[in-house]
């Protein structure tokens, strides 16, 4: 799992040089931070995303990267065998970053319809897709997988009861995979942003999450933090700077789930 040379080449080609990397949600916040920080790393990315306008415009505005757009529901395996194809055979790394969120709903108050959604995207999409890809990983022998869970997959205050839930889900889903995959040379990591300004960062400071998560939890949100702050912390476990890292959890929230 990595070594000085490759290090050193990561220096002078960039970290990702030479590698295709899928990035999903890469139409929007977390994702299209990513998909800009590894292509400007020199990556070629499969950015997948359900907005054809949004994967349309980050290929315009960013001509000079290798960014080839898969646009479609990424819960779908349609979707998912159209980005392997787009692959082309080889994925060096993998970042699981769509997702959606909930409505503040405690369990008394979930509707199924909301239930399902919110799994069939934060966690069904994340394991089809992964299953997709592993078996291209393994036959390289290599592969870096990072899904991005929540500050709340890690504590039980900070959402819904559908998104908490598929966010601890998507913790699972990594550390078994960790365990599953590690000593055949493949490392799965998670994020856990805390608020961060994206299009979702707009429901954290919404009337309905003040009425839902009360005034003690409002009062110890931390300022959000930017997009490319969470790029950073998912490309250096993407990346071989990553190398020794594997099953670990990283909470990318300016110290709030330590509170
Ligand atoms: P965002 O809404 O800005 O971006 C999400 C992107 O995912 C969008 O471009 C959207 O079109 C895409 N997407 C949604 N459903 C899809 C589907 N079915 N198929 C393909 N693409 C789909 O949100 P973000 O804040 O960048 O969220 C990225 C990840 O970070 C999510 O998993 C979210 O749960 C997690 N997260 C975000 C925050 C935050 O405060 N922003 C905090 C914790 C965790």
């Amino acid at each position: 799992m990595g070594n000085e040379t490759a290090w050193q080449e990561a220096a002078i080609n960039g970290r990702f040089g030479g590698k295709t990397i899928i990035v999903t949600g890469a139409g929007s916040g977390i994702g299209q931070a990513t998909a800009l920080r590894v292509a400007k790393e020199g990556g070629r990315v499969i950015a997948a995303d359900i907005s054809k306008e949004r994967l349309d415009a980050l290929v315009e505005e960013n001509g000079g990267l290798d960014l080839v757009p898969v646009a479609g529901d990424i819960s779908t395996e349609e979707t998912v065998a159209a980005v392997v194809v787009a692959a082309g055979g080889r994925v060096d790394a993998l970042a699981n970053i769509a997702g959606i969120m909930d409505n503040f709903a405690p369990i008394h108050e979930v509707d199924d319809a909301m239930w399902e959604r919110v799994f069939r995207i934060n966690v069904t999409a994340l394991m089809r897709l992964t299953r997709a890809v592993v078996p291209l990983m393994l036959e390289a022998g290599t592969g870096s997988v990072v899904n991005v869970a929540s500050e709340a997959g890690l504590r039980g205050s900070a959402a819904g009861a559908s998104y908490t839930a598929s966010k601890h889900a998507v913790v699972g889903l990594t550390k078994n995979s960790a365990v599953m995959y590690g000593p055949k040379g493949l490392r799965f990591n998670a994020v856990a942003p805390g608020p961060t300004i994206t299009n979702i960062e707009a429901v954290w400071g919404s009337q309905l999450a003040a009425e839902r998560l009360g005034p003690l939890m409002q009062a110890t949100v931390p300022t959000p933090a930017t997009a490319a702050q969470l790029a950073a912390s998912i490309t250096f476990l993407l990346s071989d700077d990553g190398t020794n890292v594997n099953g670990a959890i990283l909470a990318s929230d300016g110290g709030w789930s330590a509170l």
